[in-house]
């Protein structure tokens, strides 16, 4: 993949200006109370550089997917304000709207280095239509648009694309490195380079597979997809997921790996369970019954896979091992995260559900880059182009 060449903020005017800084601000919530704040904090460096250097700072971001019939009251970004305000120790000043008179008014009225925050981009249905009128509204409050929500950036939204056909784009600080670190692990990584896959679904991460296959030196595939790969090679997976319609491209998939020079790491021992419930009795063999579901990995698989972590020099992860949720089958996955917190690698973790189980292990601080973006870190690994990092790309 050709590293991209994005526009930095360090080329923009920034003194006196009007900056629209996306931001991602969809945090895990627990109603109006934020249960992790790390995209918060993540934000925090390309906020104050933009203060520092005088601009006016306007911050967009959406929250969850509020449908018509929702109440505004849990898609609001007032707890975002607060929380933010309290980490810059500096006021924050939240909008009711990210659009129309009332909010120009605000804006107009801000001094270099203010910041306001406006309300929830999703609140307006053509958002998501990318619709060039609301593009064009947003455009209108700013002299210039920052893009920093890496974690949006898979999405061609007006508050993450659209509005760049209207005002100059730069990347922001964040969005930068988790750039960069992609960029850097995929092109000129220090080997052996080690992938772990993992998640419910195959259909979802096929892309991914196909695409690390050819660059990594061990891809170890594990969760929920794993079983699809197992049933093509005609293993007995009891009830565990599948997806019947992919056999074929599982099989594939699977005579590829072996024309490769990649070695590819399926589990070759299970957590089963013959009810879906944390309390349910374990059995752990290397072979599935049919009336049995395999929920996680068992201890074999997780010692190779920490034997792989162990002698790499760069690791990137991305999808469950097991029913992590569950305490009871969260065994496998955990232990891969404290392995990667241990390791002497080059550890990239992809947001979205690994990177709440690196927070589940409390391993955070030990891993070299936790991205803020799941679905987008997943499409980057694909070798897609992103909406969001395409519009800052220098042509
Ligand atoms: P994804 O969104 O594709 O990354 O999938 C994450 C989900 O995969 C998590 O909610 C896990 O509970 C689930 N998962 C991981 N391993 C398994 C498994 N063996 N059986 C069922 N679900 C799994």
């Amino acid at each position: 993949m050709k590293k991209a060449s994005i526009r930095s903020l360090n080329r923009a005017q920034l003194e006196g200006k009007r900056a629209l800084v996306r931001v991602d601000f969809n945090v895990p919530m627990d109603g109006t109370t934020i249960t992790d704040d790390a995209r918060i904090k993540a934000s925090i460096g390309t906020i104050q550089y933009l203060r520092d250097a005088g601009a006016k700072v306007i911050l967009i971001s959406h929250l969850g997917r509020p449908k018509a019939a929702d109440s505004h009251d849990l898609f609001k970004l007032d707890p975002m304000g607060i929380r933010l305000a309290e980490l810059l120790k500096s006021p924050v000043t939240k909008l009711d709207d990210c659009i129309g008179q009332k909010v120009e008014d605000m804006i107009s009225h801000m001094k270099n280095g203010d910041i306001v925050l406006l309300e929830n981009t999703r609140l307006h249905k053509e958002e998501t239509q990318n619709d060039p009128s609301f593009s064009k509204s947003l455009a209108n409050l700013g002299d210039l648009f920052v893009n920093d929500a890496f974690g949006a950036a898979h999405r061609a939204h007006s508050s993450t694309a659209g509005i760049a056909d209207y005002l100059p784009a730069y990347a922001g600080l964040l969005l930068e490195k988790e750039i960069a670190t992609l960029d850097q692990v995929l092109t000129t990584p220090k080997r052996p380079l080690v992938a772990i896959i993992g998640g419910a679904k195959i259909s979802s991460k096929f892309a991914v597979l196909k695409n690390l296959l050819s660059k990594v030196d061990t891809l170890i595939i594990g969760g929920g997809m794993t079983y699809t790969l197992l049933k093509a090679q005609g293993q007995e997976i009891g009830k565990s997921l599948c997806e019947d319609t992919l056999l074929e491209d599982a099989k594939e998939f699977l005579n590829a790996a072996k024309a490769s020079a990649t070695t590819l790491i399926l589990p070759t021992d299970h957590v089963c369970v013959t009810e879906f419930n944390g309390n349910a009795a374990q059995r752990i063999s290397d072979t599935i019954k049919p009336n049995e579901i395999a929920v996680d990995i068992g201890p074999k698989t997780t010692q190779d896979i920490m034997e792989s972590i162990a002698s790499a020099n760069t690791v990137i992860w991305n999808g469950p091992l097991g029913v992590f949720e569950i305490d009871a089958f969260s065994k496998g996955t955990m232990q891969v995260a404290h392995a990667l917190a241990k390791s002497h690698a080059f550890t990239v973790v992809g947001g979205g559900d690994s990177g709440a189980a690196i927070a589940k292990a409390g391993v955070e601080k030990q891993i070299s880059h936790v991205s803020t973006g799941g679905g987008a870190t997943l499409e980057y690994l694909e070798g897609k182009g992103l909406p969001g990092i395409e519009i800052l790309e220098n042509k």
